[in-house]
């Protein structure tokens, strides 16, 4: 937890922030398939800061098997929400970790009002880069998504980034595989998660702007260099990065 924290003097504690501690507290947020983790990890790179991806994490869980793991498998094999008392104590050991001290993004973290809530007990954030994608492109990007057993790379099947030779990755030469939950039918439940449960958060946050910045309405439909681009153009604007 940072000194920062719970302090509520607006102003100075921006002002403070600015000048001694160069702290990214970012949250990508957007529907499945519209590229948070993509983004988010390109936007670690770039910041020397560590993206947290809740889905990665429950994932791992599950396939080493843990007591974690195992509470957590029904919910991602079939596209619902891990309860909220869950992922929040996994949120908050995570950043009670210090490489979370110099900033961190996260992908997938709050995905409902409840953690919205609770993760405003926990720590400031900074921004929230707010992707859109339309429903139908998610389906056919998700459905062709595959990913790197060994390094986690994303790579798409049909559109870009493809991977040169089929089925392994560029970076590390390691078997792509697909992720249980990037079948159709389960695509398609998970949309409707997140529009029931996780949209909302957008009008929550639309509420407490006044306490950082809505990078808001990124369109992913370009490649992705050139959406990378908006989202840092979005940061510089915010004079945040
Ligand atoms: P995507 O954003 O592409 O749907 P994620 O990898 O972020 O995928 O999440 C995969 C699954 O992990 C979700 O469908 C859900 O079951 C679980 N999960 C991840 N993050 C959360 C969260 N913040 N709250 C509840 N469940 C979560
Ligand atoms: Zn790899």
């Amino acid at each position: 937890m940072d000194e920062t924290h719970g302090s509520s003097d607006g102003q100075n504690t921006t002002e403070r922030k600015r000048k001694d501690e160069p702290k990214t507290n970012l949250i990508i947020f957007g529907p499945p398939g519209a590229g948070k983790g993509t983004y988010a990890s390109k936007l670690a790179e770039r910041f020397s800061i560590p993206a947290i991806a809740t889905g990665d994490i429950f994932r791992a869980e599950v396939k080493t098997g843990s007591v974690l793991g195992e509470n957590v498998a029904d919910y991602l094999r079939s596209g619902r929400l891990v309860p909220d008392e869950i992922v929040n104590e996994v949120l908050k050991n995570w950043l009670n970790k210090p490489e979370s001290g110099r900033g961190f993004i996260l992908d997938g973290y709050p995905r409902t009002v409840e953690q919205a809530k609770a993760l405003d007990e926990m720590t400031r954030i900074d921004a929230i880069i707010n992707l859109a994608v339309p429903d139908e492109v998610v389906v056919e990007r998700l459905s062709n998504r595959r990913i790197c057993r060994s390094c986690g790379a994303i790579y798409n099947i049909k559109y870009s980034p493809k991977p040169k030779v089929d089925s392994k990755c560029d970076k590390c030469g390691e078997k792509l595989y697909q992720r249980e939950d990037d079948k159709p039918e389960v695509i398609r439940e998970r949309l409707r998660v997140y529009e029931k449960q996780t949209e909302p958060l957008i009008v929550y946050y639309k509420k407490r702007k006044a306490k950082f910045v809505t990078i808001e309405n990124i369109q992913v439909d370009a490649p992705i260099d050139i959406v990378l681009q908006r989202i840092l153009d979005g940061l510089k604007k915010a004079e945040l990065r």
